[in-house]
């Protein structure tokens, strides 16, 4: 039986679709191209956005029109929050929300009357967390450690398209880890919703920290990265640790969302301007020492928020102007019917939307270009990848720096130490 597979939104979404897809193949399924006939479809839906909803109906569409014989699979956060308009369209053959993942395959394969081969990893425990990891990629993998969200900013879908917060429990990860590591990955993006909120409500009362330390101990991993976040939850005490000579890189994705304390308070985020700046500063004091690398901080950036004026706009550009990071995520802000934003005054239009964004992506460009000149001459550790593009391999350094160098096969997956 062929089986395809099509998945929408973010790193978590690619980690559950490729975990599926290990389970399927362990069940004897063909793996093909989505754009060949199979008899099969998977398609991981997103709904972070009104376009992500579209964007999911429009892929199920396609695959039926491309077979339309197949059955097709639907699940991920659209699934979750639409289950009723997802059934009504056609081929969809079954459609699973976030409970549901964790027996997908096997719900799957026996409806089909397929065995179910070996042990389908169950979750461990009660807060049903579907644990998984990306793979296929020789030089990193995500690992999904943590999923749902308690906060309930008010721009925010995602607490009720994946639940309340919950951790894969610490052994679960290390052992996804240890798998991991036997495919001679050498680097590991641990990711989830509210990533910092690991260990939240866990029975063995196992905290973030408790889990970096030992992921720090999975041999053959050579280097993490935390996918993102929360400035609130990334406490002195786990920036101490990162700093004291870890796996763990010198690059930190933070969501800032508005550089507007009016606006931070309106949205329901967690922190202050002021203190969102003296945690940068404390991480860079920990971090950076003459001729050492700078830290990477990459800062998610809404533009349009309900009530963001051109006056708090243009507050938040000259906050980042101040707080320099590398990089900065922009995202037009997207009314999303059922959260508090969504009845707020002060809808800004699509228009200035564009042009707030153009203004930011201006300002990154400068800001990444000064981050990248000011390591010219000095030394970097690289983990090329193994894609060629032009005769030329590239991949990223400790501190997140795109290095590209004449392609050497016996440099792919391997961490190299280059003069940038
Ligand atoms: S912390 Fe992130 S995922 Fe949670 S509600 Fe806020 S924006 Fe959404």
């Amino acid at each position: 039986m062929k089986i395809a597979f099509v998945t929408l939104g973010c790193k978590l979404n690619y980690a559950e679709t490729s975990t599926y897809e290990r389970q399927f193949v362990k069940a004897g399924l063909e793996v093909v191209p989505w754009k060949e006939a199979a008899d099969l479809y998977l398609v991981n839906t997103c709904t972070v956005t009104e376009t992500s909803n579209a964007k999911s109906r429009n892929e199920i569409r396609k695959l039926h029109r491309i077979n339309p014989e197949a059955r097709i699979i639907v699940t991920g956060c659209y699934a979750q929050m639409k289950p009723e308009e997802v059934r009504g369209i056609e081929g969809v053959w079954k459609v699973f929300g976030s409970a549901g993942k964790a027996t997908l395959v096997e719900d799957c394969l026996s409806e089909l009357g397929l065995p179910v081969e070996g042990e389908v990893p169950k979750v461990a425990d009660s807060g049903s967390v579907f644990g998984a990891y990306s793979s296929g990629e020789r030089t990193r993998s995500f690992l999904k450690v943590q999923d749902g969200c308690d906060n309930f900013c008010a721009y925010c879908t995602v607490p009720y398209a994946r639940g309340r917060s919950r951790s894969v429990p610490l052994c679960e990860a290390v052992r996804m880890a240890q798998e991991i590591a036997s495919q001679g990955v050498r680097e590991i993006v641990i990711t989830g919703v509210n990533t910092g909120d690991y260990g939240r409500g866990s029975l063995a009362g196992e905290s973030f920290l408790d889990l970096l330390k030992a992921l720090n101990g999975v041999e053959g991993i050579e280097r993490y990265r935390i996918s993102s976040i929360e400035p609130n939850l990334l406490t002195e005490e786990t920036i101490d640790w990162i700093a004291s000579g870890t796996k763990f890189q010198p690059h930190f994705h933070i969501p800032l969302q508005t550089g507007s304390d009016a606006l931070l308070s309106r949205m329901g985020r967690k922190y202050s301007c002021a203190e969102f700046a003296s945690k940068l500063e404390y991480i860079r004091k920990r971090f950076e020492h003459p001729g050492a690398p700078k830290v990477f901080f990459g800062l998610d950036v809404m533009v349009g928020l309900p009530g963001e004026t051109e006056e708090l706009f243009e507050t938040t550009r000259s906050f980042l102007e101040k707080i320099r990071p590398a990089f900065i995520h922009i995202f037009p802000y997207s009314k999303r019917p059922g959260t508090p934003a969504a009845e707020m005054e002060g809808q800004v239009s699509a228009e200035e939307k564009a042009r707030r964004v153009k203004v930011l992506e201006e300002l990154c460009a400068r800001l990444h270009s000064e981050f990248e000149q000011a390591h010219k001459g000095m030394k970097l550790k690289v983990l090329f990848e193994s894609s060629v593009k032009g005769g030329m391999m590239s991949g990223y350094s400790q501190n997140y720096i795109r290095v590209s160098r004449p392609a050497d096969s016996d440099l792919f997956g391997k961490i190299v130490e280059i003069e940038y």
